[in-house]
């Protein structure tokens, strides 16, 4: 194989959100490493501009400070991936927040409708405006990190539960609307990766969370990791994925298909 078949995303442009930390950060790199243009939109300025510096800086990677629930900002992060880079094949609506599990009695109004704006409006935003130059281009793959709680409740807010159900359906729905343009739409749901947002969220810290994660696991003896999230980030954008679209691909070691309560209970009992 030549190493330029290594390169699974050469030729191609990819803008990423919430790309300055955690699963965003090892896609953006990986990316980088298939051969992509990166532009990584952010909040988290000094971040994202030291992981482009560590990259390679401008000719292969830009980061733009980008909120993703302001119009204007995703507007101007997507037109800045055509004007830097000539196109935009890959749009990775990734940014989100969350919180651990609360009750729907503590959950305040404001917060709520934070949650929901960016891990859905802000999706909603990135596929409006991938989808303008990506429709005239005919071509195109936008992708969403949802999680396993797309299928799942539990462990977490109301707010977060429901976003992440939401963003599957905007995801299907864009796949139907987006398939007569060669343009496809997937989603990727990680279960528990050791990123800031669970390593600040719960206050524990990443080896003694990946112990846990460990532990409840289906799957034994792997621990997920963001660049496994990123790998399947790369498989979806890739050429090799050319008739996936409307997937929401779980990377959960099988942990959203079984319920353990039932056996754990009766394993108590009897000991
Ligand atoms: P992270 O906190 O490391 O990264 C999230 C990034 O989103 C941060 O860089 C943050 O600055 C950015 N962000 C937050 N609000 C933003 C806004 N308004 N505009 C632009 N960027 C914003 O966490 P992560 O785990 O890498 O999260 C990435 C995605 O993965 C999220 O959508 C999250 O819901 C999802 N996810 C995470 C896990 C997990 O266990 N870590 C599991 C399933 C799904």
């Amino acid at each position: 194989m030549s190493s330029n078949s290594l390169k699974r995303l050469e030729g191609k442009v990819a803008l990423i959100t919430g790309g300055a930390s955690g699963i965003g950060e090892s896609t953006a790199k990986l990316f980088v490493q298939h051969g992509a243009k990166v532009v990584i939109a952010d909040i988290q300025d000094d971040l994202g501009t030291s992981i482009c510096e560590q990259l390679g800086g401008h000719e292969t990677i830009s980061y733009v400070h980008c909120d993703v629930t302001s119009d204007s900002d995703v507007r101007d992060a997507v037109d800045l991936a055509v004007s830097k880079y000539g196109k935009l094949d890959i749009m990775f609506n990734n940014a989100g927040v969350g919180r651990l599990e609360t009750s729907i009695l503590d959950s305040s109004n404001e917060s709520f409708k934070r949650v929901m704006d960016i891990n859905v409006y802000g999706g909603f935003l990135g596929a409006k405006h991938a989808a303008r130059v990506m429709i005239p281009a005919k071509k195109g793959c936008i992708l969403f990190t949802a999680s396993v709680l797309s299928v799942m409740g539990g462990f977490s807010e109301h707010a977060y539960v429901a976003s992440k159900h939401a963003v599957v359906g905007l995801a299907k729905n864009l796949c139907v609307e987006m398939g007569r343009y060669g343009i496809r739409v997937n989603c990727i749901s990680p279960s528990a990766v050791a990123t800031p947002l669970l390593t600040e969220g719960t206050g524990i810290e990443k080896e003694a969370l990946e112990s846990l994660v460990l532990e409840a696991g289906v799957l034994k003896g792997e621990v997920l990791e963001a660049e496994d999230v990123a790998a399947a980030a790369l498989y979806l954008a890739s050429d090799e994925a050319k008739y996936l679209s409307g997937v929401n691909l779980m990377v959960d070691g099988g942990f959203s298909i079984t319920n353990p309560s039932l056996s754990l209970a009766v394993k108590s009992r009897l000991s």
